[in-house]
């Protein structure tokens, strides 16, 4: 028994050598590609319910490896976080994400909504707020389309999330909450802060149809929103069925591969100019 306790003692410690190689690989990768190049965005329409209009868009970042193809984000965001290259990322996105952005209007002539994601530890930084400035001064993006995605748990410290969040409304720039109803956090931080919208995470999604359980919490969700006086997305709405059902709920907002997919923006400039059918 001892000697198969050794053994695998050095299966455990070869297997995370190799693991922890990988994320160093990835780590030092992930930094060349942000000048190297390698990163691309695409937008994924936000779309009103029932009647489809296209009035923002998420932006989600893409990794081309040289070698490795292509890498989807949640294998290279959490090793972003961990290692802190997030912070390098997260501005190649921004300004990114409003460059491209800047002249792409919503059906009624104005600026397109555009949402972007960032993480705990930007949202913290004591830079943070500056540098979005900045950003939006260089690119000419009006704050007032922007909208963060940031999730319960960056909210974890109440008095500091207060004054960023604070910040931002004066910017005139907006905050919703991603995949919620995943974290833990508790009602009575959305009651205590600034939030516009929530994003409920497609989790409770997928099999609406066949789960009371799930339409049920959808609808608490959608009535807790509606009482704080906060928008509300659905994230990953894959059947005309789910939307159906949704806009029953009284969810005006909606996003997934229904109405489409992540796309390079002049795929959505040709997305924008067809006319939608009905
Ligand atoms: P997220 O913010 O929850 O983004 C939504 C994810 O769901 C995206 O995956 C999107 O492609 C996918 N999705 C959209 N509609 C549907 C649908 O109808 N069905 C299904 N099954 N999936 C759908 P993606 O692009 O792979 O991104 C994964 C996660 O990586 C994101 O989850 C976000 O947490 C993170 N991420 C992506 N881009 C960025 C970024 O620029 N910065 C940061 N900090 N995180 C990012
Ligand atoms: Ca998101
Ligand atoms: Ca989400
Ligand atoms: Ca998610």
């Amino acid at each position: 028994a001892k000697a198969e306790g050794r053994n695998r003692y050095q299966f455990y410690s070869q297997d995370m050598a190799e693991r922890s190689n990988q994320r160093l690989h990835l780590e030092q990768g992930l930094r060349r590609a942000i000048d190297g190049g390698q990163l691309t965005l695409h937008f994924q329409p936000q779309v009103t319910l029932p009647d489809r209009q296209i009035v923002g868009v998420e932006a989600l970042v893409r990794w081309q490896h040289p070698e490795l193809g292509m890498i989807p984000p949640a294998r290279f965001i959490p090793i972003a976080e961990e290692s802190g290259v997030i912070d390098a990322l997260g501005r190649w996105v921004l300004e990114h994400a409003c460059l491209e952005m800047a002249g792409l209007k919503d059906g009624l002539g104005g600026q397109l909504h555009l949402a972007v994601n960032v993480s705990a530890r930007e949202f913290m930084r004591s830079d943070f707020i500056d540098a979005l400035r900045e950003t939006l001064a260089r690119t000419g993006f009006p704050a007032a389309a922007l909208e963060l995605e940031i999730t319960e748990s960056t909210l974890q410290t109440i008095d500091r999330s207060l004054e960023i969040l604070g910040e931002l409304k004066k910017l005139g720039i907006a905050v919703s909450i991603d995949d919620f109803g995943t974290g833990y956090s508790s009602l009575s931080v959305l009651r205590n802060l600034p939030i516009d919208r929530i994003k409920i995470d497609r989790s409770f999604i997928h099999d609406l149809q066949h789960n009371p359980d799930g339409a049920a919490i959808v609808k608490a969700m959608v009535a807790l929103a509606e009482s704080l006086r906060m928008d509300i997305i659905v994230e990953g709405i894959e059947t005309a069925e789910q939307a159906v059902i949704l806009t029953r709920m009284g969810c005006a907002g909606g996003q997934g591969y229904l109405f489409s997919r992540p796309i390079p923006v002049a795929d959505l400039i040709k997305l924008l100019a067809t006319p939608d059918g009905d």
